[in-house]
């Protein structure tokens, strides 16, 4: 468990004199993106990869027939970056048409600049512009792999000081360089915490605004919501696409980290619904605690219902 020790060590780093990082080392590979995942591998200049890690990993689907990669001037052709104010102090950047699981990037206003939390799929040289026009990033972090998407773009083009992935998924980020591996709990900003969550991959961390009451939940949750955006059903897995439960231990470990946290707008890497809150969520862990294995929905009216835990 790490705590205020960490806390304290990252703001030194924020006031050094930083050395440039050498973060385009890989300048002489190129960045190949999984048409059917997103995922972003570096690779050699004329061989796309063999084949796509997450694409290969037990939670995510394959291909139905063969691996396809698209180089970066592909992507930046195909798709276009858009962004807004999803909720004050927060902007939300994501690509038109999907590319991949289409993951959207979130950029917290904070009190030490700007922090990203996961990545949209690609940015644009407009999307980037923006980015710089407003100081760029200090602090660029992810909940794990699958809320990666551009997430090497923006350290190659922004070079945030501090770039934040749990330390039990670094096997997933061989396409940039994480200058902090993250431990059980590393405040990012102030009043701005990652806690590692485990359960859907071991290194799996959320961010919690504590000021603002924001959740940004990684795929520690999966949202469903109506044409209006409200949401209507949650749901927890370890893995969504091959619809694999959580553990029991791992749903009591994930009630009592989230438990403690105080929020009433969550985010996850695709979607995000005000009026989420904390009670919501140990109500679906008390829930599926109570039942069989399983990674189904629970409406959102089951859960401002008390249910007592049996298991
Ligand atoms: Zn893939
Ligand atoms: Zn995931």
């Amino acid at each position: 468990m790490t705590g205020p020790d960490d806390s304290h060590a990252l703001r030194g780093v924020r006031a050094a004199e930083l050395a440039p990082l050498p973060t385009r080392a890989h300048r002489q590979h190129r960045a190949y993106s999984c048409t059917n995942c997103g995922h972003w591998q570096r690779w050699f200049a004329h061989t796309p990869p063999p084949s796509c890690p997450v694409c290969s990993d037990v939670r995510n689907e394959l291909p139905v027939d063969g691996f396809e990669f698209l180089r970066e001037t592909e992507v930046d052709e195909l798709v276009t970056t858009s962004w807004r104010e999803a909720v004050p102090g927060v902007t939300e950047f994501w690509c038109d048409p999907v590319v991949g699981l289409g993951s959207h990037g979130w950029v917290l206003e904070t009190a030490e600049g700007l922090l990203g939390f996961e990545a949209a799929p690609w940015y644009s040289a407009d999307a980037l512009a923006e980015l710089r026009r407003r100081g760029g990033l200090r602090v660029l972090a992810s909940s794990h792999v699958h809320g990666f998407g551009g997430l090497w773009q923006l350290q190659d083009e922004l070079d945030p000081p501090v770039v934040s992935v749990g330390v039990h998924d670094l096997t997933w980020t061989k396409a940039f360089r994480v200058t902090w591996p993250a431990d059980d709990r590393t405040e990012l900003a102030p009043g701005i915490t990652l806690h590692r969550t485990g359960g859907h991959f071991p290194g799996h961390s959320v961010l919690h605004d504590a000021g603002r009451g924001l959740f940004f939940c990684g795929d520690s949750l999966k949202i469903d919501l109506d044409e209006h955006g409200n949401a209507v059903a949650l749901s927890a897995h370890k893995a969504f696409h091959a619809q694999i439960p959580l553990s029991r231990a791992e749903l009591r470990s994930m009630r009592e980290i989230v438990g403690a946290l105080e929020f009433d707008t969550v985010f996850s890497p695709f979607e995000f619904a005000r009026g989420v809150t904390t009670r919501h969520v140990t109500a679906l862990v008390d829930h599926m605690l109570t039942n069989p294995p399983s990674a189904a929905p629970v409406p959102m009216d089951l859960l401002t219902t008390k249910v007592t835990v049996l298991a």
